[in-house]
Parts: C-alpha cells; structure tokens; sequence
C-alpha cells in the first residue's frame, strides 16, 4: 500500500512550518501495530530521553524513498548494544557522542562495525558541544555518515541528514542485493545447465526464483506453442501444459491450466497469458508472471506468487535471470531432443543400441555383471508379416511387443530395441532365460482387435564369460542369435568362446575361397529336370562346386554366404553365370534345342547396380537366346524391399529371361504380391517334397503351391525328388515337372552329354 509523497514542496516553501504540518498517523493495521511492509528502520541513541521525543516528532510521519519511517529506541550505549544485537534492517542510527562514558557512542561504533559486521547501517553522530568532535579518522575509519552538533541540527536539517542516510543505506543495500542476485544468478545457471531434460530444468528455475526473491520456491512453469493449430491466434492461450510447479501450485504436476481453471490457477493463467502477450515480464503486487523467450517457436512462462510487491533490484535481477535462463531452455530441450533421438529408438521409445551399449558398459563395470545375462530376442518371420499386411500393422506390433518384453522391466531389466524387429533384454540370469523371455510370447499379440501369434528367436551372452567392451557382447550375441536361427530348434543358443574359433576359421575360408576361385578351383554341375509324365529332360540348373586342391568338397551351403559376405559373390556370380550360359550354348549346338538352363542368383547379385548390364553382356557374349535362360531367386529375397524388387524383376524380364522363385513355401508370400512379380515359375522347396512320403502332413503344402501355380498361370517344378512315389503323387498333383536324385544327380558336362543320350527319346 504505497503512501503518497512527502511533503516536500511544503518544505521547501516553509520550512519552519514543518513541525506544525498536520499530524498524519502512521497507516495502522487491524491490530493497531504499523502495517507490515517496508519501511525504513531508524535508530536513536541517545541519554536524553527529550532527543527521543523531538526527532521522532519531527520525522515521525514522514516517508522517504515512498516508505514510512519506524523508531527504535536505546538510552545507553549498553542498550544499543543489547537491541542492535536482537534486531536487523535498521537502516540509519541517530546517535549521541557523549553518553555513560565522554566517548560512549564513538565505542558502540567501533562495535557495531567491528563485532557486529554491521557495514550497511549509516551512522548520524549527535553531539552536544563541539568540542566532543570525533577525530575525522574515525569518521572515515568507521565509515560515519555525518557528524553533526544537536544545535546545528534544526528540524529540516536533521530531515535532510536523515534523508540523505537513508538513500545512502538504500543504495548499498542494493549493490549488495544485486550483486548476490548476480552471483546467484551465475551459479543458478551452472546449476540449472547440470539437469537433464526440460522437467528437471523448469523446476530448477522455479527453485532458483525462490532463491532470488529469498523464500520458497512456488509458482508454476507452463510451455506455450504459439503455433499450436488448436490455439486461436491473438488472444489469452486456451490451454497451457503445465512444465513445472512448486508449492501452492504443487497439485498440478503433468497437467495444465485451462480455462476452466479457477482460484490461483486462473490467475497464473491470467497473468502468465499477459506476460506471453506482452512478450516480457509482467508484475503486479501480488505477482509475478514471467516471461522466457523461446527462439525455436516455443515460449515459456512462468507465474510466481508473491509475499510483498518486488523492488526494482529485484525485477531488474528477475529481468536478467530470465533472459539467461530462456537460452538454457532451449538449449535443455535441443539437448533432450538430441539425447532422445540419439539414444531412444523413436517407435518404440524403448533404449537403442547406443544407449544398450552404454548401459553394458556399466553393467560389464560392475558386480551385476556375475549374474547379468544379454539376450537378443529377434521376432520370426517378421519382415514377411510386415509385407503381407503391412507397415503400419507391422509397426504396432513391434509396439506390443515392445510393452510386453517392457512389462517385466518391474524385475530390473534393461529392455531395448536394437533395430528392425531385434530385441534386446539384459538381466539377471534367474529372468534373462530363453524358457522364460520365450513365454512372453506364448499368448498372442492383440493388434487392431486381432490376435497375432509371433514367436522369437533368442541369442544369449553371459556376461560372467565374457572379457571385452559392451559393444563385443552385442556382437557375440548377435553371433549366438545367428547360430540360433540357423538351427531353428530350440529357438535360442548361448554365446561360447569357440564360436569366436568358428568365425576365425570363416575368416580362413574367405581367404581360401578368394585363392581358389582365382586358381579355377570353382566349377559348374547340371541336375537335369524333367517332364513328370514323358520323363522327358527339359532344362538343367546350374550348381556351383569347389574343390580344393586337396581334393576336398565343399559345399556351396558353406562357401555361397561366405562368398556373399565378402562381396565375392559378385565376380563368381559372373562366372557362373557366363559359364552356365556357354555350357546351354554348347548343348544347342548338340541339338538339344528346348533346353532351358537355370541360374541361382544371390540377393547380393541381384541388388548390385551393375547386375543388369552384367547380365546383359553374359547374354551377348554367349550368344544364349535369353529365352531359354532362367533365374531362380529365393522366396525370402522375394519378400524383401517388395517395390525395389517389383521394378528390378521388369528391367530383368526386359532382357527376355524368366524368373523362378527358388525354396517356394518356406516364406510366406502374400498373393497380390507375387501376381506384380512377374514371374514365371516356382520351386516346390525340397522340404515339402521329402513331406510327402515322409511326414503326416503328406504332400498338402505341395499340392498348394501346385494348385497356386495353376491359378497364376505359373509353372511349377518340383526339386529333390528322391523315389518313385513323390514323383508319382507330384504328377498326380499336376506338377508338370521334376528335379532330383531320382532322375539325376548334378553333373559335369561331358556326364550330363551322356545322361542326355541316354534319357532322351529318338
Ligand atoms: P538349391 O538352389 O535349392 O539347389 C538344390 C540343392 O539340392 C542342390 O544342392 C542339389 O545338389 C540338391 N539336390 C538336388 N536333388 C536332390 C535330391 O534328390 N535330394 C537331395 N537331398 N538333394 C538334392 P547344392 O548343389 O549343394 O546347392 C545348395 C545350395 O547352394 C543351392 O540350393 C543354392 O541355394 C546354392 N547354390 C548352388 N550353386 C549356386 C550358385 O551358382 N549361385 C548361388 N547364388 N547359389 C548357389
Ligand atoms: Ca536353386
Ligand atoms: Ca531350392
């Protein structure tokens, strides 16, 4: 409640009429004490008890500096001691020199200086002959304000002494207060840029507020998006979430104010709509509304409750905390932005692979690390299920899945996506097992109210075994993982140190591999395939072979991935290619005109950028009429990349070979999606050939791809035909033609010549 000015016109007019202005009381409370608020604390000092009563009636009812004056009383220098001990904030000390002793008061100034520390007090000597004048050392010494004798001290000069004290001691108190709202500014701003992430910050700065006003942190902290769609341009924001709170305000952790709010939330939102408005802080007496600029779009705001109206010092220090603390913001969120998509996977918002390998680290670091097991959990067939029904479907799956694996994160588990449809849990051993990770997938997936079955493949690694950083257990349990797939039997397989000997004996291949085909250790075999019903050859399919100089076999099982994997699929893949085309050439020219030849293509062939001129040139340079040149892909490629695959598959037609889609039924292929194929045949996969006579389920899989031939107006053969009775129930089936050791076992060239004689009708 700010009184008005003092009377000073009236001063200067009249001086002498001072004492005789009108009486004005001090503005009382309820309870007849002054009004709580600032007021200016003056003490005298003095034997005298008439120096009491005629300075506090000369100054009594005036106010400096807009505030009221307040008197304290002490009649010794014993006193003075005893009061200025108990009380605080007393600004001016009007004080008698002469008092128990000749140099009473020039004693309590050395005391209030010296023990007290009282530095900002300003000090009015009084005294009654001149004679009793101080040494002007201990005016400065002491740091006294003014020395002056009682009869000099008429009424408007004890006014102007005064006055001039007070501003003296109001201005200290200032550059001190700023001066600590500085420091503790700066160290506000070390503190606040130690949280992570913006929650943590904004409460930071609530807390710091507080620091700075010197109470306890209250207010609320709200984030506004100007840009927000769902906000009407130019007026008070509908909606403002809530960032922060303190005190009072506490109740509104992770909600917002609205404007259905009502008591001090409506008023935060009032007030802080204002600062956002106004683009600056906003104060009234009761609060503060203040304002963070956001340069990223953003602002924020913040509404701090205030116990008395703030001072100048202090919006100037809440001025410059707020522009420090706008750029820390932003950077907190830049950081958090950055933090989460550097270490979060975005889908699932579970940990990624970085941030799994971190937490390695410390678990390796640490005694968890004698029971810790990591697993990969990597789902089956997933790429298929995305494609056949997909992305959108495929991405809520992997979203369920993530929540499950997350809902045993109760058991101290570390779960992570570590990309695709691969899994991560690491844990104790007692949890992180297959038989129990495998459970979580026993129940269905409910996905857009429909049950998914998916079940998982695992690889493990004990951290007790292991010796090397986080990043090498990822690695070993990937390598576990593969081995896992492989096998497909148990579903899961435990890292040991002599798959590290295995992966070095493939290092040792890769280079045998390399030494061999350079010194044509690699060769061609043909497996005839044949008509079911005339038993008719009608084409062969080329497999590649390696013997070693030892004479050892190896099987193309073993050396084809190595070779993929090490990019010498590439320049191989070429020489069969070329070599299978000159061997169809070669049997043209034996009259064995119809004769088709087929070629397996690795994934790894097929995506690189040069395979269609490779092929284009392999065609030429035989002189192999395309026609009778076929390409067996395997259904799992077929279901990778499906648009990418659709377009390759029309530039490779273009060139006039087919296509066959090799290991058909392992996969699973949707039928929209193998009609924009464009192929032209598909290989019964040897499994469901070898069904037929040795499995209950019998030939019900062959008899499906059969009958899906048909309806596609594909052609079918069948490979691994073993005996009689598969090929007698294939050609009952309609599968018009066969491949196996039946009817023969893959040959050289100068063995298939004589096949051929032998099993072709004049
Ligand atoms: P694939 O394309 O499915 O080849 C058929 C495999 O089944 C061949 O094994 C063949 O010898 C074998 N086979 C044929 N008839 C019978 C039978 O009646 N019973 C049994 N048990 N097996 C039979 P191979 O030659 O060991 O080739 C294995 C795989 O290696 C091939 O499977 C193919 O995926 C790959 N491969 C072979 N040659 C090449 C090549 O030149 N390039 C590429 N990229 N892969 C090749
Ligand atoms: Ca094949
Ligand atoms: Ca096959």
């Amino acid at each position: 409640m700010p009184l008005s000015s003092p009377p000073l016109a009236a001063i200067k007019d009249d001086p002498d009429d001072l004492l005789f202005l009108e009486e004005r009381k001090l503005p009382l409370d309820a309870d007849g004490g002054p009004l709580a608020g600032p007021v200016w604390r003056i003490l005298i000092v003095d034997d005298d008890a008439d120096v009491h009563t005629t300075t506090t009636f000369a100054l009594g009812n005036l106010e400096m500096q807009h505030r009221p004056l307040v008197f304290l009383h002490a009649y010794s220098a014993a006193q003075a001691r005893e009061l200025l001990a108990r009380e605080g904030d007393i600004a001016v000390i009007l004080l008698d020199v002469v008092m128990e002793e000749d140099d009473a008061g020039l004693h309590l100034v050395r005391f209030i200086r010296e023990t007290l520390k009282l530095v900002d007090v300003r000090i009015i000597l009084r005294t009654g002959q001149p004679g009793y004048a101080p040494e002007i050392d201990a005016i400065r010494d002491f740091d006294i304000n003014d020395y002056k004798t009682k009869s000099e001290l008429t009424r408007i000069k004890l006014y102007t002494t005064v006055t001039a004290a007070v501003r003296s001691y109001e201005q200290i108190r200032a550059i001190g207060k700023s001066r600590s709202g500085l420091d503790r500014i700066v160290r506000a701003g070390a503190e606040l840029m130690a949280l992570q992430g913006v929650a943590d910050f904004a409460a930071g700065v609530l807390t710091q507020v507080g620091g700075i006003l010197g109470c306890a942190a209250s207010g609320v902290l709200c984030v506004h998006d100007p840009l927000d769609p769902t906000e009407p341009v130019d007026s008070v924001p509908q909606r403002l979430p809530v960032v922060a709170c303190a005190g009072l305000f506490a109740p509104l952790a992770g909600a917002a104010l609205t404007a259905q709010a009502h008591g001090a939330a409506a008023d935060a939102l009032f007030a802080i709509g204002a600062a956002l408005a106004a683009r600056e802080n906003v104060y009234t007496n009761t609060a503060a509304a203040l304002y963070f600029n956001g340069k990223s779009g953003r602002d924020f705001a913040a509404y701090i409750p205030l116990v008395q109206p703030l001072g100048d010092i202090e919006k100037r220090l809440l001025e410059v905390f707020c522009g420090t603390v706008a750029v820390g913001l932003e950077n907190v969120e830049l950081v958090s932005h950055l933090h989460t998509a550097a270490f979060y996977d975005q889908l699932s918002k579970l940990p990624n692979r970085t941030r799994l390998v971190e937490i390695l680290d410390a678990t390796l670091a640490g005694p968890a690390r004698a029971s810790s097991i990591l697993s990969l959990v990597d789902l089956d067939h997933f790429a298929e299920t995305n494609d056949a029904l997909g992305h959108q479907f495929g991405d809520l799956l992997l979203a369920a899945v993530a929540a499950r694996l997350q809902h045993c994160q109760g058991l101290n588990l570390t779960v992570a996506r570590i990309g695709g449809d691969i899994f991560s849990v690491l844990g104790d051993a007692a949890v992180v097992n297959p038989e129990y990770i495998l459970s979580l997938f026993a129940t269905p997936f409910s996905i857009d109210g429909q049950d998914v079955r998916v079940s998982a493949t695992m690889g493990l690694v004990r951290l007790a075994e292991h010796d090397g950083s986080g990043a090498d257990a990822l690695k070993d349990a990937d390598i576990a993982l593969k081995r896992a797939k492989v096998q497909q039997r148990t579903g899961h397989f435990y890292f040991s140190r002599s798959m590290g000997v295995e992966i070095r004996e493939r290092v040792r291949m890769m280079h045998a591999l390399r030494t061999g085909f350079a010194a044509g250790e690699l060769f061609l075999a043909y497996q005839p395939q044949v008509d079911l019903v005339s038993r008719r050859p009608v084409g062969a399919e080329a497999l590649l072979r390696w013997k070693t100089a030892d004479g050892t076999q190896i099987s193309p099982v073993v050396f084809i991935p190595i070779a993929e994997y090490s990019g010498l699929i590439i320049e191989i893949g070429e020489f069969v290619l070329r070599s299978a085309c000159q061997e169809l050439v070669r049997l043209r020219a034996g009259g064995h005109r119809d004769f088709t030849m087929s070629v397996n293509v690795s994934q790894v062939q097929f995506r690189h950028p040069l395979f269609l001129q490779m092929l284009r040139a392999a065609l030429d340079d035989s002189g192999a009429p395309p026609a009778f040149v076929e390409l067996e892909i395997t259904e799992s490629m077929a279901m990778e990349e499906p648009q990418q695959l659709i377009e390759m598959l029309a530039e490779v037609k273009r060139t006039g070979v087919s296509i066959a889609i090799d290991d058909f039924g392992t996969g699973f292929s949707s039928l929209s999606y193998l009609q924009r194929l464009q192929i032209d045949r598909l290989k019964i996969d040897r499994a469901f050939v070898t069904e037929i006579t040795q499995s209950a389920r019998g030939s019900s899989i062959a008899e499906m791809v059969i009958q899906l031939g048909r309806n596609l107006g594909l052609s079918v053969v069948a490979e691994g035909v073993e005996d009689e009775r598969q090929a007698h129930i294939l050609q009952a089936l309609g599968c018009p033609m066969g491949q196996g050791f039946l009817f023969a076992r893959p040959m050289a060239p100068a063995e298939l010549d004589a096949w051929l004689l032998a099993n072709t009708p004049a």
